[in-house]
């Protein structure tokens, strides 16, 4: 036991990310898929489950504690001002990127989509007509919890974000008054923040059988089917990673950009093994703000929002499979497609949930933008489906990857950015 924790924590979980796509491999290979999600599974599941317990109250406590620590409703206006700029900036850039390798790498030439299975292809249409039912005025009237305690019970982000900067206002305003709310709130952030690093104790086991439970039941068959799109969205998802991320951190901030990498790794491991931002969040911002010295006032505010708008591994895909689409189905794109596409990509990607699959039926509108018919975007969508998992873990460290890179450009521009703390190894 005393083995186990001398080995930092990160490389334990690296180990078990490894360790569980080549378990999950070889019981694929002994046909063993069965064993593997009835009796590995359940631990990635209990891992998943405890991290998604702690968002609600991690979320609101550390969002209110912001707030309060900023002291002035003006710092908020910048501070949101700056956040937003970098996420839209990154997100431009990420759905070029998409665009650019896809016309490069050309991944959709001489596939047939109309191999699809039939079966997949009921299931996603009646997914695709529950979902596309919600105009985009409904959507953003939900963004206004009319009831907050029913946010807090569907975990319903953005609108707890909302109530909480409102009440974290309150409290400013409140003064004097103020201040015991303002003192619970501060010292159950740091509670629920010690709560997450225990919870993170469990994350080398949970994302083993994570990694088993993908390999085993899907293994690499990606690389028969999907090889370039494959290919063209891990590439595409490095240089953003390493040269967007990577020059933010280094040129722009002039940081080191290795730290920045080591101290994100926990999230990233999570984030590859969960497919999901939203429950990968508590450990994002345990990362940022244990590992590279964000102020809590920051990491609180700014990760939260880019768990939800900013997702730059899903605009880059939305990039890939509408190349993908329109070369699969020989369809020209003009000029001003491919800019249809980018403004569709960018909103779509702001309005994904970070949630396994979410840009995969978010693909089923962008196509349509430029001619393909319903049934057509159906039948691509069907014919990657099988297959996402393995795309969407790429996108998802993307996707938190550049909400760490954003939270460290926006803590160091207010002056919130412990660097002594950034320079030094990783602590999480
Ligand atoms: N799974 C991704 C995320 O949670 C969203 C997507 O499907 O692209 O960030």
């Amino acid at each position: 036991m005393g083995l186990w924790f001398k080995i930092p924590l990160w490389a334990r979980v690296i180990g078990g990310l490894i360790l569980g796509g080549v378990f999950g491999l070889v019981l694929r290979n002994a046909g063993q898929e069965a064993f593997v999600v009835t009796w590995i599974k359940p631990f990635g599941d209990a891992f998943v489950n405890l991290i998604r317990m702690l968002i609600v109250p991690l979320i609101f406590t550390t969002l209110v504690a912001g707030v309060i620590a900023m002291g002035d409703p003006k710092r908020l206006g910048s501070l949101g001002l700056r956040t937003m700029l970098l996420y839209m900036g990154t997100t431009a850039f990420a759905v070029t990127l998409g665009l650019v390798m896809g016309t490069i790498l050309r991944p959709g030439d001489g596939v047939d989509p109309s191999t699809a299975g039939i079966d997949i292809q009921q299931q996603l249409a009646s997914q695709i007509e529950a979902s596309s039912n919600v105009t985009l005025t409904q959507q953003l009237l939900a963004i206004i919890p009319s009831n907050p305690i029913a946010a807090f019970a569907e975990a319903d982000v953005l609108a707890i974000i909302f109530f909480a900067i409102l009440f974290g206002v309150g409290i400013l305003m409140s003064g004097e008054k103020g201040k015991p709310v303002s003192n619970f709130m501060e010292s159950a952030s740091d509670v629920m923040i010690r709560l997450t690093e225990i919870v993170m104790q469990t994350a080398p086991i949970g994302v083993f059988a994570l990694m088993a439970w993908v390999m085993a039941t899907q293994g690499l068959g990606i690389l028969q089917n999907l090889l370039m799109l494959a290919l063209a969205l891990y590439v595409a998802c490095i240089i953003q990673i390493v040269f967007v991320y990577g020059g933010i951190i280094r040129i722009v901030l002039g940081l080191p950009w290795i730290r920045f990498f080591r101290g994100m790794l926990d999230a990233q491991a999570v984030a590859y093994s969960t497919s999901s931002s939203a429950a990968t969040l508590p450990v994002t911002i345990a990362c940022v703000s244990d590992n590279l010295g964000v102020k809590k006032s920051v990491a609180g505010s700014v990760l939260p929002l880019g768990a939800t708008i900013n997702m730059d591994g899903t605009a880059i895909y939305l990039g890939l499979v509408a190349l993908f689409a329109a070369q699969a189905l020989g369809i020209e794109l003009t000029l001003s497609d491919y800019f249809m596409v980018a403004i569709f990509a960018t909103m779509a990607s702001i309005g994904a949930a970070g949630i396994p699959s979410a840009g995969l039926f978010l693909a089923y509108s962008v196509l349509q933008t430029f001619g393909v018919t319903q049934e057509q975007s159906l039948l691509i969508v069907a014919f990657i489906f099988p297959f996402d998992r393995l795309l969407d873990m790429m996108r998802t460290v993307t996707n938190i990857t550049g909400d760490g890179a954003v939270a460290t450009a926006v803590a160091k521009w207010q002056g919130d950015l412990d660097e002594e703390v950034f320079r030094t190894p990783a602590k999480v």
